[in-house]
């Protein structure tokens, strides 16, 4: 089996399958096992696991969850890295190639046909320009992911990880907070991948929970207040919810008043239970 974090080997392969990387499908390949084992260790793959990897490239990444995992389905956008993936994967038959673009693919008929019986994970070092959209729709597809291991830029791993209070908390915070728990396990520098990204990687652990974390009357209302409450950062909260259309001033402020919530705070201040619980009393006095 080639050893695909050599700079070596894939140079070789670069000029073996004349392959150019693309900047714009955010092609920058692992070439560091430290971080490789990062990755596969926080995945913690058996053979009850069916994994689902997004944008394999030549397969650094795919070779590692092939040796430990039941099943690995890999979705990758480029038909060009497609023959030399399949090479550098050829001992495993465990081992299935997507050639098609993670964001229009039918996951769930995926996850249906592909992983029937197993438990269900995600592992990636995803292409950065199309990162938050992937993360988005992985965890709001309801699917039933036990975890998702990524690597992404430390930017977002920050904010994907955020508590309220801090300055990178936002609405990407609450959302991942509603669905798992997030935590940063390495950073990771770009001298560990050809060609370098101009960033610093982080690569996080999303473990999904099995109830949310809290319960809120209508979810589409919440998600609302929680977009409308950073939609404009520098207002207070009833400013930036009644400039977003959620409802009237005077009810916003009524819903603020019941519930004790001073309605000048700002959105980074707010938990997510408070969130969730100014959500319900927008209904209710909506509805009144
Ligand atoms: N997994 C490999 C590694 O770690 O060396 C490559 C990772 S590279 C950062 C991102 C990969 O995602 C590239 O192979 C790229 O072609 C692929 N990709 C980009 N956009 C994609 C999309 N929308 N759907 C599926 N794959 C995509």
């Amino acid at each position: 089996m080639r050893k695909l974090t050599s700079p070596k080997v894939l140079k070789e392969l670069l000029k073996e399958y004349e392959f150019r990387f693309s900047k714009s499908l955010g092609q920058n390949f692992l070439i560091d096992d430290d971080a490789l084992l990062s990755i596969t260790q926080a995945s913690d793959i058996c053979k009850d696991d069916g994994v689902l990897e997004i944008g394999p490239g030549f397969g650094t990444l795919t070779q590692a969850l092939c040796e430990n995992a039941g099943k690995v389905v890999s979705v990758e956008i480029d038909k060009t890295v497609i023959p030399v993936l399949n090479e550098n994967l050829s001992e495993f038959s465990n081992f299935k190639v997507i050639n098609e673009d993670v964001m229009k693919i039918d996951l769930k008929n995926l996850i249906e046909t592909e992983f029937s019986g197993y438990n269900v994970k995600v592992a990636a070092n995803l292409p950065y320009y199309i990162t938050t959209p992937i993360i988005m729709m992985l965890l709001e597809s309801g699917l039933d992911f036990e975890s998702i291991v990524i690597m992404v830029q430390k930017e977002v791993a920050e904010r994907l990880c955020a508590k309220e209070g801090t300055k990178d908390f936002g609405a990407i915070s609450l959302s991942v907070d509603y669905y798992a728990k997030a935590e940063i396990i390495t950073h990771v520098p770009p001298t560990s991948f050809m060609p370098p990204p101009k960033v610093t990687s982080s690569v996080v652990k999303l473990t999904m929970r099995k109830d949310k974390k809290v319960n809120p009357k209508n979810e589409k209302l919440f998600f609302a207040v929680i977009k409308g409450a950073f939609s404009q950062r520098r207002k207070t909260m009833l400013n930036a919810l009644s400039n977003f259309g959620i409802a009237p001033k005077d009810k916003l402020y009524q819903a603020f008043k019941n519930l004790g919530i001073d309605e000048k705070r700002r959105g980074e201040t707010l938990s997510i239970e408070e969130f969730c619980a100014l959500s319900d009393e927008i209904e209710k006095i909506s509805l009144k």
